[in-house]
């Protein structure tokens, strides 16, 4: 039976007649209605948006009293996509419920991807978003991943910058205050066959955030996760998807019960140091045999999420630090490797770096009984590569340093 449910003659197909063949047979098994993806389907067309602005425009918050995610602004950005039309005009609503069928696939088969990028105010009161390019590359990774569909890179970063624009009273002008974008997208077929989805809604909104330490860096107390797996070789962990996050938040409360801040994820009977929550993770070392420093952040083969700080972290690493003798690498490290350099004195730093705090220095790791400390003395709460990787990153966030990452948003 299960032999005939593959047909081995798609496996000596070519890759577009193996894509054909398998949406055919999920159409069939599945008993989704879906029309086959036609060629000629629309792109997203910017010039085709229609803004429709609320009647009741909120009061600003006290920046000082923002919470991360919980206060959202007046307007949102919508496009819908059909599997026979493609991508529909885009529309710029008021902030409203969504309305969806009960049996619509997101519900069931976690059909969703998302982003996190921010809109930063410059001080001459310009909306710059920060190397968006990035963010809409690997949205479509993750999109295409789960069958939603793709789109156009710059046309979706015009209609983002429209977005923002619009919303721009929102971005506090102080320094670390900025929007928090989040682009979403979603499956809104009505079925419960498991199939690629006949329909999509690709919407974003956004949330005016403080700085994620407004009195300055306050370093974090880990607990390394030895029960638990994030992400596996072959998997989705180096996607933004749903379904990725919330079986980490059990692990997240075990971590907190105990008095730690964060969790860090491991792999493998090596434990490999992955990430730390949803961040990535960088350590400074100092080479046992030749005293050689060293900033390392394990390689994207799969199982770590291809972060944006991250990549900002490595080229900025290799642009400033390696002129200063660091040797700057991709590369896989145990937790065994970090406690035996921690008590020899070898573990310089460590620290997370994400969208949101942009670095998030570590003071220690709980692993196995023992407490690794990173290199931080007790009254310091930033190692010295943390606290300059975030002033160079903000410097061209904020536009004070002119810089190609930086997207200025037309006025
Ligand atoms: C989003 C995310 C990151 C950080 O990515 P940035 O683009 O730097 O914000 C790291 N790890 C995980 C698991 C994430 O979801």
């Amino acid at each position: 039976m299960l032999r005939q449910l593959r047909p081995r003659s798609a496996f000596r197909q070519s890759p577009a007649k193996l894509v054909t063949a398998i949406w055919e047979s999920s159409r069939t098994y599945a008993g989704v209605a879906a029309p086959a993806p036609s060629a000629n389907l629309q792109g997203i067309d910017p010039s085709k948006l229609t803004i429709t602005k609320t009647t009741t425009p909120a009061s600003l918050v006290d920046p000082k009293q923002l919470v991360f995610g919980r206060t959202f602004t007046d307007h949102m950005l919508s496009l819908e996509w059909t599997a026979s039309e493609g991508w529909l005009a885009p529309r710029i609503t008021p902030y409203q419920n969504l309305s969806l069928d009960p049996a619509s696939c997101v519900f069931h088969y976690a059909f969703e991807c998302f982003e996190g990028m921010k809109a930063y105010k410059d001080s001459k009161g310009q909306v710059r978003l920060f190397r968006p390019t990035k963010n809409m590359a690997r949205m479509n990774k993750s999109s295409a991943r789960i069958a939603l569909p793709t789109f156009d890179s710059n046309a979706m970063i015009e209609l983002i910058a429209k977005f923002a624009s619009l919303e721009q009273r929102f971005i506090p002008s102080e320094r670390g205050y900025s929007l928090y974008l989040r682009p979403t997208m979603i499956g809104t077929q009505r079925t419960l066959g498991v199939g690629p989805p006949g329909s999509a809604l690709l919407y974003v909104i956004a949330s005016p955030v403080g700085p994620y330490y407004p009195t300055g860096f306050k370093a974090v107390s880990l607990e390394a996760t030895d029960y638990a797996v994030r992400a596996w070789p072959g998997g989705v962990g180096d996607k933004k998807l749903g379904a990725n996050y919330a079986p980490c938040i059990v692990p997240q409360l075990e971590a907190a019960k105990r008095g730690f801040h964060q969790n860090l994820w491991l792999f493998g009977k090596e434990e490999y140091v992955t990430e730390v929550g949803t961040m990535n993770m960088f350590v400074a070392l100092k080479n046992k045999e030749t005293g050689q420093k060293e900033l390392v952040t394990a390689p994207l083969d799969g199982t770590i999420l291809e972060g944006v700080t991250r990549d900002s972290v490595l080229a900025l690493a290799r642009e400033k630090l390696a002129p200063e003798g660091w040797l700057i690498s991709e590369r896989k490290y145990t937790m065994r490797e970090l406690s035996e350099a921690s008590r020899e004195g070898r573990l310089l730093e460590a620290f997370g770096a994400g969208t949101a705090a942009v670095v998030s220095p570590v003071r220690n790791i709980s692993w196995k009984g023992e407490l690794v400390g990173c290199g931080l003395k007790p009254d310091q709460e930033a190692g010295e590569i943390a606290q300059r990787m975030k002033d160079w990153i903000e410097a061209r966030q904020y536009g004070d340093e002119e810089h190609e990452w930086s997207y200025v948003v037309p006025q």
